[in-house]
């Protein structure tokens, strides 16, 4: 229990088209991680309000998936009018409960917005086609049709976007939704609530329910009314959630973790790649399951490399993400402080060397921040290397020529995303073929966007969101044959 602040929002449930305070359900405080106050609570869903939410997407489930593509696509695009008219509020509310700085907020309501654009076109182009039997009197066509009512579940790390890659895309495939954000940050897919009511999508079509997560997904997951479930979270959930959908073989989409290399060769342009590897590490405090986090670099160069690459870190201002002059703001959670703590104290005992960081920022008493880190000499079996760290950390270790390259950058269970900077374009091309990865990116660690896929191999997923893939998921496919 922390200090309640005296404008603390007490967020409603939305089921069934109605918005539902509190009232005898108990609360979940949410907390301000620069501040350690409560900004927020959240009612925690009953199990008879997950059985309304079901009850209205099944309700609403043959009416929408029969809505023409024409008019779904207008309610699509109007709900994302409806979150731009709100985004300096929903961007607060990401900075108040997450701690993003405010410029990061209102890049990813940007994201947000353009993803719900971005499906209002889809829903228009979600074509079936024709194919000529063998037989001269069948006619054959295969049609993409709505899977039907969407149990999704979303993390705390991007609350306005990974919310708007799952319900824009299944609003406009023709598919209803209850929706389970993170009870750490709530408020933004509650916004997006409110923007679907005020675009005039159909009552029911769209839940947002918080509460005991396992509980939520044990009821929902357990009604023949799902048939589709979205995850953007770690690998455990994923699994616990895969096994879940075995009993009504619904099909998962899981976005998991990840745990990024980037290959840095001798050949690079070094002030580019510095400067593009230190955005990408420290945005949103490191914890970006598109970050990179493990950076080699070849021996050529590891000694300026990682000069400039400190010097960088270093001089990011550290603070509240309300204030403009803020670069980084805290970690989210004091669970994430005390990961971020371990896995540093765990490779300076393994010998790591810190360039810099490696501790909170004094003065701060407050609030989960911590500096920028920078480690050389890091052991491979150091924690920070084999975990998933979704922290400020950024660990420098050193690498010859492409095939140890690969090789390294391979070795891991997970597969989201890889990166690798080069002028040579050979390279760039076997490193582009030789990433295990559903994502690579050359001379860029900046490479979410709305129309190109988001997928993880290995463990890092199932599936994909964004880009013509991210409808397709919420779809089956129909085969019908028409004898003459
Ligand atoms: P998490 O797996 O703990 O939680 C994700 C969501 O699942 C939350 O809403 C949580 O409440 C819910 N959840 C937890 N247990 C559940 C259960 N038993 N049943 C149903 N729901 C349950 O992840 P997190 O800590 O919120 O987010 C960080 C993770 O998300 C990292 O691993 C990160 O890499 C990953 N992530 C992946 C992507 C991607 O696109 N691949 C994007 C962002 C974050």
């Amino acid at each position: 229990m922390s200090a309640v602040t005296a404008s603390a929002r007490d967020w409603p449930l939305f089921v069934a088209g109605a918005w539902e305070e509190a009232g005898p359900r108990e609360r979940i405080e949410v907390e301000n991680p620069a501040t350690g106050e409560t900004v927020a609570t959240v009612p925690v869903a009953t199990a008879a309000d997950l059985d309304r939410a079901l009850a209205a997407a099944e309700a609403a489930r043959s009416t929408w998936a029969r809505t023409d593509a024409w008019t779904r696509s207008a309610l699509v695009r109007a709900a994302g009018a409806a979150l731009a008219r709100r985004a300096e509020e929903v961007a607060a509310t990401i900075v108040r409960e997450q701690g993003k700085p405010l410029a990061e907020a209102r890049a990813e309501v940007g994201y947000a917005v353009e993803t719900f654009d971005w499906y209002a076109d889809e829903a228009r182009r979600l074509y079936g086609r024709t194919v000529p039997g063998h037989r001269g009197d069948a006619r054959l066509t295969v049609l993409r049709e709505p899977v039907g009512p969407v149990a999704a579940f979303t993390p705390w790390n991007f609350p306005a976007v990974t919310p708007a890659r799952k319900v824009a895309a299944a609003l406009a495939a023709g598919c209803p939704v209850i929706l389970k954000p993170s009870e750490e940050t709530p408020g933004a897919a509650f916004h997006l609530a409110e923007a679907c009511e005020e675009a005039g999508l159909p009552l029911g079509l769209l839940s947002v329910v918080c509460g005991v997560p396992a509980e939520i997904s044990g009821r929902l997951l357990a009604s023949p009314t799902i048939r589709k479930v979205s995850l953007t979270g770690s690998v455990p959930v994923g699994r616990t959630l895969m096994a879940q959908c075995a009993e009504h073989l619904q099909v998962p989409t899981l976005e998991l973790g990840g745990h990024a290399a980037v290959l840095v060769f001798a050949d690079a342009d070094l002030d580019a790649a510095v400067e593009r590897c230190v955005t990408a590490k420290f945005r949103n405090a490191g914890q970006v399951c598109l970050a990179p986090s493990r950076f080699y670099v070849e021996r050529a160069i590891a000694e300026p490399f990682a000069r400039r690459f400190a010097e960088r870190a270093a001089a990011l201002t550290v603070g509240d993400g309300f204030d403009p002059a803020t670069e980084v703001g805290p970690l989210a959670s004091a669970r994430r402080l005390e990961a971020t703590e371990r896995l540093v104290a765990d490779a300076v005992g393994r010998g790591a060397e810190l360039l810099c960081g490696g501790r909170r920022p004094p003065g701060r008493e407050r609030g989960w921040f911590y500096e920028p880190t920078v480690l050389t000499g890091v052991d491979p079996a150091s924690a920070l290397m084999v975990e998933e760290p979704f922290a400020p950390i950024a660990p420098l270790l050193g690498f010859d020529g492409l095939e140890e390259g690969l090789r390294l950058a391979n070795a891991t269970p997970y597969g989201l995303a890889h990166y690798a900077f080069t002028r040579d374009l050979r390279t760039a091309q076997l490193a582009l073929e030789g990433l295990e990865a559903g994502v690579v990116g050359i001379n860029t660690c900046l490479t979410s966007t709305v129309e190109a896929p988001l997928s993880g191999v290995k463990q890092s997923g199932i599936g994909a969101e964004n880009g013509v893939e991210g409808i397709e998921a919420y779809t089956v496919v129909k085969y019908g044959q028409v004898q003459l």
